[in-house]
């Protein structure tokens, strides 16, 4: 069975004052819960990842990062390595957020690269993938989401894929408040179950959590968490509030 998970991205916002009463309320409030069956991951800026993860020590919540280099040290001046993020605690890494393919050209052979730095420094990846809707409109995006797959994933193997969660993020859903459907949601996600299961076998594809992102809210989390290869979220703008991202978290209790 993959793990449900509940990733918060909070992308380049938040001051650590303000970062630090929305991580105390979010915690606050799922610590009482009774049954808190999804992972909870907090996807920090990196002058934040030592100090939460010090900050939530002992807690039942992990900090990720939101990137990290494709080479493993040298003079890469201003780059962060996916060492040095283990190394201050980060136990998770976001690669190819659609946010980092556009602005800073990353290509897929890139996205794989870091990949294999992040495995290699002992972190457990969140692989984004996910369509724009110009490729939707032409109905091109089963395709071109198997294609970022195998683009990024062709050198793992079935072993590294037990620490790699995919998240679908169509782009056309990103931060626009238009959320896939349900059904989209779950086409899309069936369509990479079955590519996982060509390419590393039944066992990795059905153990594999698969996240979907774009516009998830507290409204829209149930239903489409409810969907059978929808393996929890990914959330930007709404893992901003506390309350908000707690009740997302929430949907699988
Ligand atoms: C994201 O950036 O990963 C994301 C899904 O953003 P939002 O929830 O704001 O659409």
């Amino acid at each position: 069975m993959p793990q449900k998970i509940v990733t918060a991205n909070w992308k380049m916002n938040l001051t650590l004052p303000e970062a630090n009463t929305l991580i105390s309320e979010v915690t606050n409030i799922l610590k009482d819960e009774k049954r808190n069956s999804a992972e909870v991951i907090f996807a920090v800026p990196f002058v934040y990842v030592q100090y939460f993860s010090s900050f939530l020590k002992g807690q039942p919540f992990a900090i990720a990062a939101q990137n990290c280099s494709e080479y493993e040290k040298g003079a890469y001046t201003g780059e962060i390595s996916a060492q040095m993020l283990a190394s201050v605690g980060a136990t998770w890494v976001i690669v190819g957020h659609s946010e980092r393919r556009l602005y800073y050209h990353e290509t897929y052979r890139i996205v794989g690269e870091k990949i294999q730095r992040a495995l290699e420094a002992g972190l457990k990846v969140i692989f984004c993938c996910g369509e724009t809707l110009e490729i939707r409109d032409k109905n091109e995006h089963f395709e071109f989401v198997k294609n970022q797959l195998e683009g990024s994933l062709a050198e793992i193997t079935a072993e590294q894929m037990k620490n790699i969660v995919i998240a679908y993020e169509p782009v056309w859903a990103i931060g626009t408040g238009k959320n896939a459907t349900p059904e989209q949601a779950q086409e899309m996600h069936a369509v990479i179950r079955n590519y996982l299961k060509q390419k590393f076998g039944s066992q990795i594809a059905q153990d594999t959590s698969i996240l979907y992102g774009g516009s998830v809210n507290a409204q829209n989390a149930k239903t489409l968490f409810a969907c059978q290869d929808v393996d929890g979220g990914l959330v930007g703008g709404a893992s901003l509030k506390s309350r908000e991202f707690a009740e997302i978290v929430k949907s699988y209790n």
